[in-house]
């Protein structure tokens, strides 16, 4: 059986333009929407099954990903954003008209992933951004009411798409906290 994991990743996952430089991100309110201009390619796109990030009614996962955040320019109706926890490490920046994430922001400048700004591809009409490419946080789909006995099908049904499912980050984005760790702590070595 296959279980619905988020449209974008239900109905074929999209493969990025290769010329692509970005697009306007946009909240669903009928009159003045909120506009964020994004000037790269999303970075590290991919599902998400935490309980912060948002996500489209029904959807078990939210397909999130990363671009600089000097490559982000709020262009439309700024006053009608809103962070939805101050105490979170992502301060995600919500319409509080229409409940839409425009952009997840980090001001720790401690943080590894500080400079990256996190964004949903799915509120822009542009064609060309890039795919989901895994799954992360997965187990934590439990907490947003998933039964623990359907996990089997969740992880099979991602695999079968081509998004390789974790509990926490991907490798590549895990080694790269490790490593700021390392370099706070005077441990690292480049070979
Ligand atoms: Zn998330
Ligand atoms: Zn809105």
């Amino acid at each position: 059986m296959t279980t619905a994991i988020h449209p974008s990743v239900d109905h074929g996952i999209q493969k990025g333009a290769s010329d692509f430089k970005g697009g306007t991100l946009r909240c669903s309110c009928a009159t003045d929407p909120v506009e964020v201009r994004v000037d790269s390619q999303v970075l590290f796109n991919h599902a998400c099954g935490c309980t912060k990030c948002w996500k489209p009614a029904g959807a078990l996962f939210s397909v999130v990903g990363v671009v600089p955040r000097d490559k982000l320019t709020v262009t439309a109706h700024g006053e009608k954003l809103k962070v939805v926890d101050d105490s979170a490490l992502i301060q995600r920046h919500a319409c509080t008209g229409c409940g839409k994430h425009l952009f997840g922001r980090i001001e720790n400048k401690d943080h590894a992933f500080y400079g990256l700004d996190f964004i949903h591809t799915e509120l822009s009409k542009d064609a060309g951004w890039e795919g989901p490419g895994f799954a992360a946080f997965v187990s934590s789909i439990i907490e947003s009411g998933t039964p623990p006995s359907a996990m089997a099908d969740v992880r099979k049904t991602l695999r079968e798409k081509g998004l390789e499912p974790y509990d926490c980050l991907s490798p590549a984005l895990m080694d790269l906290l490790a490593v700021h760790a390392a370099k706070a702590k005077g441990t690292y070595r480049e070979a």
